[in-house]
């Protein structure tokens, strides 16, 4: 369950490998009841599983986004034989990130029971905290970019109305269960969304880029200064909210920022 103490940095500088074995032993013999209790199963497609996750054959619908793709904001060109190049909208404008990368794509066209898309808009639009586990480790283990290179992992912020009405940040949840694995401490409270926006799932390229203008800030410059920041996200589409947060992070004196998404949204 999602608690205020759990957005401050501090509580979530967590490295497992430090972890003593006694802590260990109880969180193994706590999954142990809970599989007991509560049968695990793909969350995919519901077959059971010996733990939550997805089954090999929703893994296999899964996509990952394969080179060609642009340098910067990591969209795949869908052709073959060319080698990595700027997309028509970087080089139309540079995004205020690195680059952007995502460990799974989905097309528009896919259908509504995709294994990736039907449990994204399960993870978004309902209460099931339950889906971030298997999600954040599918957000490890296809993570294409070198977690050790970043000195600090941060989600994009929700607004404090919409964490509210929804109760956690499923970014952040993401972003923590990365930053576990990877060892990086993770901040979740030195970026703000500082006023609430319209879901952007309706808006064009231009209406997200207006809904999004000015909606962040970063309320502890010197945490974010010289820091080399992987901001995690669940889907990219657009990149509107992406670029607006690494302009914000760039602008208070970061050195590096980089995007991470579970999920790459495309026309196709
Ligand atoms: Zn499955
Ligand atoms: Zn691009």
């Amino acid at each position: 369950m999602y608690s205020m103490r759990s957005v401050d940095s501090q509580s979530v500088r967590l490295r497992p490998q430090s972890d003593p074995l006694s802590i260990r032993g109880v969180r193994h013999l706590w999954d142990g009841a809970l599989s007991l209790l509560y049968p695990a199963s793909c969350c995919g497609c519901g077959q059971p599983l010996a733990w939550p996750h997805f089954c090999t054959r929703c893994q296999v619908e899964i996509r990952t986004p394969q080179s060609p793709m642009c340098v910067l904001c990591g969209a795949p060109f869908g052709t073959t034989g060319d080698l990595d190049h700027r997309c028509g909208r970087c080089l139309a404008a540079t995004p205020s990130y690195g680059r952007a990368r995502a460990c799974a794509v989905y097309a528009a066209a896919d259908r509504a029971d995709h294994p990736l898309k039907a449990v994204l808009q399960r993870y978004k639009y309902t209460p099931d905290v339950s889906l971030a586990r298997p999600l954040g480790r599918l957000l490890a283990e296809r993570c294409p970019l070198v977690i050790g290179e970043y000195s600090v992992i941060m989600p994009v912020p929700l607004h404090v109305s919409r964490l509210r009405w929804r109760g956690f940040n499923q970014s952040q949840l993401l972003a923590r269960a990365l930053a576990r694995r990877a060892g990086v401490p993770m901040d979740a409270f030195s970026l703000e969304r500082v006023r609430p926006t319209r879901p952007q799932v309706e808006l064009d390229h231009a209406e997200r880029q207006r809904n999004v203008r000015h909606a962040f800030q970063v309320r502890r410059p010197a945490r974010v200064r010289s820091q080399r920041i992987l901001l995690v996200d669940d889907v990219y589409t657009t990149g509107a909210t992406a670029d607006e947060c690494s302009r914000e992070l760039m602008q208070a004196g970061a050195a590096v920022v980089d995007v991470l998404t579970l999920a790459r949204a495309v026309a196709q």
